[in-house]
């Protein structure tokens, strides 16, 4: 315990009661999205299987949740001077739509090789976008330069308490919808996700599993879980264009280490047998990234016989082009 005191002294780790000041928050404006069923998922793993489709969230992903309640719970000096983010895609959409809906200005920071649909439609709801090169930039330093050159408030993709708790409403309302679940996963990249999912599901589901997964390229989560601290990696290269963080957040670890049982990873070909499997069998388009959890659960990578799981779908933002191009691969 002495290590993480010291680290979460000062940091200001949420809590279940956050989250359900998000839930309130966004409560007219984030869409309560569906949870699916399947018989052949349930066939194929012998398990039932709730899917949260967060594909259907508005944005096309789970991150207008944090986005929305990050920027709801600034005072009305920092509201003025707007908002600043880095991200890969879905992060930078989300803030850019959700600080519109509130009046407040935003800047992002986003990868020169963004996928074309992301930077469309961040630019699409009124954001002014500054571009950088993912291999030899920083953009943690290229966006607190500008945040500070306009005395913008940076809001971070994960590693932020208020984003947190945001993210934690998807499982609130998946628990609530289907009751008692003796397994959740979810998807990982910097942990929002998984640190919001483990609040809600250990507070409401003391016994219930929690599991992350990650694309195996980029296990730094796994790695951190086993070695008890935030182990940080090279980029990874891997489809899952959401989950390429090199560590996760220190607000994310400290809910981790604490909440979540197991990190898995699964691999970009298993990725895409799974983005067949809910076009083909579910009809609906789930990206790269909304299917690691899921992957996870239909390849066997977790045992799940006989159990009601719980599963994140965690986003729907992927070109048509990309998709077709994948899912074309074999
Ligand atoms: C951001 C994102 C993730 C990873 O979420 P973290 O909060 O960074 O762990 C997973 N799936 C999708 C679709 C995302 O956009």
């Amino acid at each position: 315990m002495t290590n993480s005191r010291s680290i979460s002294t000062s940091l200001r780790i949420p809590t279940f009661d956050n989250v359900q000041t998000a839930r309130v928050r966004i409560a007219s404006v984030a869409h309560h999205t569906p949870v699916l069923t399947s018989r052949t998922a349930d066939a194929r793993t012998g398990a039932t299987i709730f899917f949260k489709a967060e594909n259907l969230q508005r944005a096309g992903a789970f991150k207008f949740r944090g986005a929305y309640n990050a920027v709801a719970a600034l005072d009305a000096l920092s509201r003025k001077n707007g908002v600043v983010a880095y991200s890969s895609g879905n992060h930078a959409q989300a803030l850019a739509y959700a600080a519109r809906l509130q009046g407040v200005s935003v800047t992002i920071v986003m990868p020169q090789d963004a996928p074309e649909i992301k930077v469309a439609a961040t630019k699409g709801y009124g954001a002014e976008v500054v571009f950088y090169d993912r291999y030899t930039e920083d953009r943690e330093t290229i966006s607190r330069r500008i945040a500070e050159e306009r005395g913008a408030t940076l809001i971070p993709p994960y590693d932020h308490p208020d984003v947190i708790a945001g993210q934690g409403t998807a499982t609130l309302e998946l628990i609530e919808d289907v009751g008692e679940i003796d397994l959740l996963v979810v998807p990982l990249g910097g942990g929002g996700l998984l640190a919001g999912s483990a609040l809600s599901a250990r507070a409401l589901l003391p016994a219930c599993t929690i599991v992350g997964v990650e694309p195996e390229a980029g296990n730094d989560g796994q790695q951190s879980l086993r070695k008890g601290e935030v182990v940080h990696i090279p980029v990874p290269k891997s489809i899952a264009d959401g989950a390429l963080s090199t560590y996760v957040g220190a607000h994310n670890f400290a809910i981790l280490k604490d909440k979540v049982d197991d990190i898995v990873t699964v691999t970009d070909g298993q990725l895409v047998e799974t983005m067949r499997f809910f076009a083909e069998r579910m009809k609906i388009i789930v990206e790269p990234t909304g299917c690691l959890a899921a992957a996870a659960i239909l390849h066997g990578t977790i045992a799940c016989a006989g159990k009601r799981v719980g599963v994140l779908l965690s986003g729907g933002n992927v070109d048509l082009k990309a998709f077709s191009a994948l899912l074309g691969e074999r």
